[in-house]
């Protein structure tokens, strides 16, 4: 099997610019998921109005299926399969929240699915890739490269290859949660979106130029992570060593050939921050909005957090929005970070 010339691989590691999403594939994307994936809802708080100056409004995708936005992108794409493609099988490399959602995607949509996943992924993520019924693949994430191992696999077994950011009908896919977020709130002035392949930052820029076009959007990465900042000063993709920090699922070592095109001309800015800021972030979401959110998952507001903080008027008087990218962390350890 090893080499078999019917493998067919959904993404190209080479860059093709002819195949950039763009904002109406967003809005394709979204009459393919409805009735699928949750539109979920826009929540607000007085006291984070009041703390940021702003009317901010949340768009909670940790209360998506699967726990994340990755359902919207996976389930997309595995929409848009052939039967013969479908009948192969796809595979999926993932430290988690991706794994989930192709899992479950596969499982709505009657299609085998294999997840390359590392083995010290956190448990939950884990049984809950199982539980959807994909089979998994373990690798240590510090020493192997998962791409790799999932390219093998697809070309051993011919299954169809779902990149976690990297392809044009993910980034679609997860543009759907700020087209939903612009849909139900209105136009904003400023977009707060969690960073790391930048898949969903991509998405949401899509969104934005739709039904926005005026919103400065900003992305927010881990600051031990800051590749797409790099990047982006560079102008070029910049590769780092795989980061060590709590926003697991933002812990990418670069941007995709076309998340880093789609930033490099559409995004206002790049912000980072800290662990500690992630973790008072998310007792804030607990407290106010009584939500559960996992680390990466509040990048976004961790960083609108401290754009205030550097300039208490920046946002005076505005509408912002933050996407919330997930919930999926297990509670010990959630209960661990918050209560330390
Ligand atoms: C995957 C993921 C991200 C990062 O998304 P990208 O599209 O890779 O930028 C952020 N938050 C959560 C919860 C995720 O699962």
């Amino acid at each position: 099997m090893i080499g078999r010339s019917g493998s067919r691989t959904l993404a190209p590691m080479a860059a093709d610019p002819t195949d950039l999403p763009t904002p109406d594939d967003v809005r394709a994307a979204a009459s393919r998921i409805a009735g699928t994936a949750h539109r979920t809802p826009v929540l607000t708080s007085r006291l984070t109005d009041s703390e940021i100056g702003a009317s901010v409004l949340v768009k909670p995708e940790n209360l998506q299926r699967t726990g994340s936005f990755k359902f919207r992108g996976a389930f997309h794409t595995l929409s848009r399969l052939s039967a013969e493609q479908r009948r192969a099988g796809v595979v999926a490399f993932s430290s988690g929240n991706h794994a989930q959602a192709v899992a479950l995607a596969a499982s709505v949509l009657d299609i085998p699915a294999t997840i390359v996943m590392p083995t010290d992924a956190p448990a939950g993520k884990l049984a809950a890739t199982q539980g959807y019924g994909a089979a998994v693949v373990g690798y240590d994430r510090y020493t192997e490269d998962r791409e790799q191992i999932a390219t093998t696999l697809s070309g051993e077994r011919g299954m169809t290859l779902v990149p976690p950011f990297d392809h044009p009908d993910v980034i679609a896919g997860q543009g759907t949660a700020a087209l939903e977020l612009l849909e139900d709130a209105g136009p904003l002035d400023a977009l707060f979106v969690c960073l790391g392949g930048g898949g969903l930052l991509s998405g949401s820029l899509l969104a934005a130029q739709a039904l926005s076009p005026g919103a400065a959007v900003y992305g927010v990465e881990p600051e031990a992570g800051d590749d797409a900042r790099q990047s982006l000063r560079a102008g070029r993709i910049v590769r780092i060593e795989q980061p060590r920090t709590i926003a697991d699922g933002a812990a990418t070592t670069a941007l995709g050939t076309r998340t880093f095109p789609i930033l490099r001309d559409h995004v206002t800015d790049v912000l980072t921050v800290t662990d500690d800021q992630l973790v008072d972030a998310m007792r804030t979401f607990a407290t106010r909005m009584k939500i559960l959110v996992e680390p990466t998952g509040a990048l976004a507001m961790a960083g609108l957090r401290v754009a205030v903080a550097a300039d208490p008027q920046r946002f005076a008087g505005a509408r912002v929005g933050v996407v919330v990218s997930g919930g999926n962390v297990d509670l010990d350890r959630f209960t661990a970070l918050v209560g330390g």
